[in-house]
């Protein structure tokens, strides 16, 4: 076998189902498979998992050599895939259990289970189900600079903002205030706060709601409550 799986045998010996290497392949081909060697408890507790699996109505194909890339996995091992519309990269996500991985690191003496998603697969089999997706969840404020030198005054505002649990954004990219108009309705901001030099020198910002245009004044100290009226 390939120097990995070689290594690898002493540590995880299943991770060798998982080899590219043809000639390890092939000699996992004939290799025993976990699911006849299981001792009494993990017996058990397999025909347990799977019972709980068709009670819930969740269909399922046993993989002898389904293996994860991580170590510590215990007993199960699971992946997830979606039947229709991803054709062959139709896994979303995988995990398993790991009884031994909190005591291992130092912890208390806790089983454990985890699985991570694949965030763009996911995406893509709920399309495929014809799911639509809600609106991203809109802006409540964009920053809008009228020049360079007020930069640095609107990022501590966006930070106060966001403090107070106002969703705030503004631009980072030097663009012209016609563009960051742009940006803030492509983000759908609620409302804009202009700051320019003169707003800057008065301690306020030109408040504009973008649905209504309305515009207002108000003191950097005002902003937040008027924001959350
Ligand atoms: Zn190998
Ligand atoms: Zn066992």
């Amino acid at each position: 076998m390939c120097d990995e799986c070689n290594h690898r045998a002493e540590i995880n010996p299943l991770r060798a189902f998982d080899c590219k290497n043809p000639q390890c392949a092939e000699i996992m081909e004939g290799a025993p498979r976990i699911t006849d060697h299981l001792c009494d408890d993990c017996r058990e507790h397999y025909e347990t998992v799977k019972r709980y699996l068709t009670a819930s109505g969740l269909s399922f194909v046993e993989d002898t050599r389904l293996v994860r890339g991580l170590d510590y996995y215990t007993r199960t091992v699971f992946e997830v895939q979606v039947d229709n519309g991803m054709g062959s990269q139709n896994a979303i996500g995988g995990g398993g259990r790991y009884d031994k991985l909190a005591k291992e690191v130092g912890g208390r003496d806790v089983p454990g289970l985890g699985f991570a998603l694949g965030y763009e697969r996911c995406v893509l089999a709920l399309e495929a189900a014809g799911v639509e997706f809600p609106n991203a969840s809109t802006l409540d404020l964009f920053v809008a600079c009228v020049d360079d030198s007020v930069r640095e005054r609107a990022f501590s505002l966006v930070q106060e903002c966001r403090d107070a649990g106002i969703a705030t954004e503004m631009d980072h990219q030097q663009r012209s205030l016609k563009s960051q108009f742009k940006l803030a309705d492509k983000l759908h901001a609620a409302q804009v706060a202009i700051l320019g030099p003169d707003e800057v020198a008065q301690g306020c910002v030109k408040l504009r709601n973008m649905e209504t245009h309305e515009e207002q004044m108000v003191a950097f100290d005002e902003l937040i409550k008027v924001l959350c009226q």
